[in-house]
């Protein structure tokens, strides 16, 4: 294993020593195995290459205070890929088997993963079509890995937010495309939207609904929330908007543990800009304030332009949950022996 600078780490591929794959044929999945991460051969005829037939997933590893490796609800992660599976005509993966292979890894790069305050580990299972193929048709070959990589704290200098931009002439996902589950084109998409908002300065776009461009979807690869006298509000989600295991788990500590009440509805944009807070949701910012909403060249400052502390307190919870720092009565906490 390389050296690892622990304290100069940030959101950037430095893989694990270990990798998992696991390949589908004849219509079943092997046991998988546990390789040296390396390059992979691949068909240029590959389907996902040549028509994009894959998904991802993202989930951590954290290393508690007391030196104990815990994950976060990875079951749902689990569910997700599945349902993306179905979306995209590819083979699911048994529940179990996708959770033992995570943990069988795990314990492999564990020295990977970084000390309690450093940052946590990346894991990113991925799974695509590698079978050959020339016309449009689901591959009749699959192949599942999984990678990991130390990240570090996504708030480097503190909790600081992020400037975004509502952007009306882009969207994300379209009602009844493939915007709910994680599916690799849906990335490739932003990619040029995110660049024009980059240039203007801003962090991320925030995507509008196709259909009538009124209410508010997400933020680039994350959920949207505004806090306004007591209520949270999250985008409903209708097929366009991923499902984030942090946008449930946020709604469900707000009610429980903030006596917040809980909306999952549309919003539309103009809502946000008298907001009393506005952050983002994912599983590698937790939560994200956001500072200032911009719409059309005009900018409007979220309540007194700094990191809310309603957001604050709900970072705190989640995280001391994450960590197993505070109690969970939800079975979410789940460690890895
Ligand atoms: C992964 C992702 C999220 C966040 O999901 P989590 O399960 O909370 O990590 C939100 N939006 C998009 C588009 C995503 O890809």
């Amino acid at each position: 294993m390389n050296k690892i600078d622990w304290d100069n780490l940030g959101f950037e591929i430095n893989p694990a020593d270990k990798m998992f794959i696991a390949h589908y044929r004849e219509g079943r999945w092997d046991d998988g195995k546990i390789v040296d991460y390396s390059t992979i051969p691949i068909y240029p005829s590959a389907v996902v290459i040549n028509y994009g037939q894959g998904l991802f997933e993202g989930m951590k590893a954290y290393r508690t205070e007391d030196g104990r490796i815990a994950m976060f609800r990875p079951r749902d992660n689990a569910k997700r890929l599945n349902n993306g599976c179905r979306r995209l005509c590819m083979p699911e993966l048994a529940e179990d088997f996708f959770l033992e292979s995570v943990k069988a890894l795990l314990i492999e790069n564990k020295e990977f993963i970084p000390p309690c305050g450093k940052g946590d580990l990346y894991i990113r299972p991925i799974l695509f079509g590698s079978g050959q193929m020339l016309g449009v048709n689901p591959a009749d070959e699959y192949t599942f890995i999984i990678f990991m990589s130390p990240v570090g704290p996504y708030f480097k200098s503190g909790f600081s937010g992020i400037n975004l931009e509502i952007r009306d002439d882009y969207h994300r996902a379209p009602q009844f495309g493939t915007g709910g589950v994680k599916a690799i084109g849906n990335y490739a998409a932003s990619l040029y939207p995110r660049r024009v908002v980059k240039e203007n300065e801003y962090d991320e776009v925030i995507y509008l609904d196709a259909k009538t461009c009124t209410y508010i979807e997400e933020v680039g690869s994350a959920n949207f929330f505004m806090l306004k006298n007591g209520v949270i509000s999250t985008p409903m989600l209708g097929g366009s908007i991923l499902p984030g295991i942090t946008r449930d788990s946020v709604l469900t500590v707000a009610q429980k543990r903030f006596d917040l009440i809980p909306q999952e509805r549309d919003i539309r944009y103009v809502e946000v800009f008298s907001a009393d807070e506005v952050f983002c949701t994912g599983t590698a910012a937790v939560l994200t304030p956001i500072l200032t909403v911009s719409y059309r060249g005009k900018r409007h400052t979220i309540g007194d332009g700094k990191p809310g502390g309603v957001t604050r307190r709900l970072y705190d919870e989640l995280k001391g949950i994450q960590l197993g720092a505070r109690p969970d009565d939800f079975g979410w906490f789940y460690e890895v022996k």
